[in-house]
């Protein structure tokens, strides 16, 4: 059966978001086709505005609001700016921020090593954070990275890249689920896993 062209184009355009089956992208379409005006037209509208409305932090590399060179926390002057939590996503920030236990600035990678995936160290904001501690301003840096294969290479990297300027380095503590991504941890095991933070040794 031939589907008309708007109704398969945005079938196709659901099947390629990630976690999207060619099930889910139908129903999500023909739900839109049938539901109310606005939400569809909202819908659009959100989706228009997701690129040109925000931009990237110019320090951490966090998703902030368009038009502004940095984000709020690197903006805020109650933030530690001398204590930088690094992450691989910005889903991670938002998962720290809602613990409300987190003093300092962030800075995010955009993903992590992955030989297997030929993910570098170039692809990634390495060199980026590696000119952040040698300002010297940094004092301790807690590498964050997720619980996974990818997560510990990628922590392993940075402390070799790291130790030289001589900045203390913590990881943290185990307890996070082992392969799971930081972003679903609940609330109080990610405070935990920040307090109980222990130093990076080789
Ligand atoms: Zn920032």
């Amino acid at each position: 059966m031939l589907l008309p062209e708007p109704i398969q184009n945005l079938i196709d355009a659901f099947s390629r978001l990630p976690g999207i089956g060619p099930k889910t992208a139908s129903r999500l379409t023909f739900y839109l086709l049938r539901a109310p005006e606005d939400i569809a037209r909202d819908l659009s509208e959100a989706l228009s505005n997701l690129k040109s409305g925000t931009s990237i932090c110019r320090t951490c590399f966090n998703i902030t609001t368009a038009n502004r060179d940095e984000c709020e926390i690197c903006s805020s002057s109650s933030r530690e700016a001398g204590l930088i939590c690094v992450v691989e996503e910005p889903l991670d920030v938002l998962a720290l921020e809602r613990t409300g236990g987190f003093p300092g600035r962030y800075h995010v990678l955009h993903g992590a090593l992955s030989p297997i995936e030929g993910i570098g160290p170039d692809q990634l904001k390495i060199r980026e954070l590696v000119a952040r501690v040698r300002t010297g301003e940094v004092r301790e840096v807690i590498l964050a990275t997720n619980p996974s294969m990818e997560g510990d290479y990628t922590a392993a990297y940075l402390r070799q890249q790291l130790q030289p300027l001589g900045v203390r380095l913590t990881r943290l503590a185990r307890g996070l689920p082992v392969g799971g991504d930081l972003e679903y941890a609940d609330q109080n095991t990610l405070l935990r896993a920040l307090s109980g933070r222990q130093e990076m040794v080789e």
